[in-house]
């Protein structure tokens, strides 16, 4: 893929914002069926588009790129 084509899926952007959902026990947990995890959130800063991915330790960095595409 070209890196011109990068960016949200929604709109194009290559604005984003990570942040970090801890489950423990609550709804999110029940509808991944597991136990207490964390997960990356990426947001498009622009359209406010969210990508949720398993949390992978040192692979933190490359979720935007993910995101990205
Ligand atoms: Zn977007």
């Amino acid at each position: 893929m070209d890196a011109d084509d990068r960016g949200c899926p929604k709109c194009g952007s290559t604005e984003t914002d990570v942040g970090t959902i801890s489950t423990t026990g609550g709804g999110l947990s029940k509808m991944f069926d597991i136990q207490t995890n964390s997960f990356r959130v990426v947001s498009c800063v622009d359209c406010g588009y969210s990508e949720l991915y398993r949390d992978a330790g040192s692979r933190g960095s490359d979720i935007v790129d993910v995101f990205l595409g």
